[in-house]
């Protein structure tokens, strides 16, 4: 099969992990036979400093040329201390989500068993947990009216959804419960914002198509507590942009580290597929950044972009034998790891071509 990536490696560790996960699509492509051709393009702050823009016309133009997206971070630590500045490295981000339609953002929260010790998180309580959140990326606070008053005193950011923004991450949601353990569990603060109780609404009436999956409504604050003391309890989640964000943060400790989680962002065309974890100012250039986010990214890639479920088993397979053999970068090492056994990028990156081979 011929494919082409576009490759959008963006700011800090972002091009450091993406190597990686380029790595891996060429080996998979040598293994399986395939072509994969890739352009690449700017992002952020390496973006803003090339053309001022954190979102050039041109990024959005090789997107649309490209079968699928494999993203890196953006960020940089000089906008992180100037809230105030205008043009920022997250508008590239949130703009190219919403310029392409990618409303819906999957992310799967599994833990590998050889990492069971790297979380904060009792074995007992974290072994078996398997979740898929969907968290709705194209409304809510962050793309609603931000105002700030003529004294400065006061801000608001609008919580807006609509129907139709409900009901097609729901449908997404619903779907996938079908193909897993036909759980869903929504959530929302529907005893406070009236956008969360059209939230519940849209949710409890796509349900009734759904019969077949047992459906749960919590508040996001008990989701919060629940995740924590009993994440087996999950099977799909689907929840709003402000809301998921945090929750999968927080999940990410049921997988070890941020190093460790891939997402996809999709739509009804393209899909963009980038690792949950950001541009990492305080290990950027140092080497050691845990690239396997971005590599199960590449398995997420190959799976919903190109259909190629084999291929992306073979890619979680390999991410599962490097673990196996004992291999860790810095983030996933505990105090029982033998120090030759933790990994710079690099390396990791080798072990994975190693197994992948
Ligand atoms: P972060 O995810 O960059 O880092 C949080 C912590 O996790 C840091 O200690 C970091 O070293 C560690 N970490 C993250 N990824 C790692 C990896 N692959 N390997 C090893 N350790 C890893 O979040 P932050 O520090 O809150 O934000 C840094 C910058 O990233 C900010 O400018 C923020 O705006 C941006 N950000 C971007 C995205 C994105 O591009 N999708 C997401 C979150 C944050």
């Amino acid at each position: 099969m011929q494919k082409h990536v576009l490759i959008i490696a963006g700011d800090g560790i972002g091009p450091e992990v993406t190597q990686v996960g380029k790595q891996v699509l060429d080996k998979v492509a040598q293994k399986f036979g395939h072509t994969f051709t890739y352009d690449e393009a700017l992002i952020g702050h390496a973006a803003i400093d090339a053309t001022g823009n954190p979102l050039p016309n041109e990024t959005i133009t090789k997107a649309n040329a490209a079968d699928a997206i494999l993203f890196g971070a953006v960020g940089h630590p000089k906008y992180d201390n100037d809230p105030s500045a205008p043009v920022r490295p997250e508008q590239g981000l949130l703009g190219i989500r919403k310029a392409l339609g990618l409303y819906a953002n999957l992310r799967p929260i599994k833990l590998f068993d050889e990492l069971l010790s790297a979380s904060s998180i009792r074995p007992e309580i974290l072994r078996g947990a398997d979740i898929l959140f969907f968290r709705e990326l194209t409304g809510d606070v962050y793309f609603g009216e931000k105002v700030r008053s003529a004294d400065r005193n006061t801000a608001s950011d609008l919580m807006v959804y609509e129907r139709y923004e409900v009901e097609r991450i729901a449908v997404k949601a619903f779907e996938a419960a079908r193909t897993r353990r036909k759980k869903l569990c929504s959530v929302d603060k529907a005893n406070v914002l009236e956008s969360s109780r059209l939230w519940r609404e849209v949710v409890q009436d796509v349900a009734k198509r759904y019969p077949d999956i047992e459906v749960e409504h919590q508040f996001v604050d008990a989701a919060a507590m629940l995740l924590i003391k009993d994440p087996k309890r999950f099977d799909v989640v689907v929840t709003g942009n402000l809301f998921g964000d945090i929750l999968t943060d927080e999940a990410s400790q049921i997988a070890g580290s941020m190093g460790m989680l891939a997402s996809a962002s999709v739509g009804d065309k393209i899909g963009l597929y980038e690792p949950i974890h950001g541009s990492a100012h305080d290990i950027t250039g140092k080497g050691i950044a845990n690239p396997l986010a971005s590599v199960l990214s590449v398995a997420l890639l190959l799976d919903i972009s190109f259909g190629m479920k084999v291929e992306a088993e073979t890619v979680i397979n390999a991410v599962d034998k490097v673990l196996k053999a004992g291999y860790r970068t810095r983030d996933i090492a505990d105090s029982a790891t033998d120090t030759a056994m933790i990994l710079n990028t690099e390396q990791m990156g080798q072990q994975l071509l190693t197994a992948l081979a």
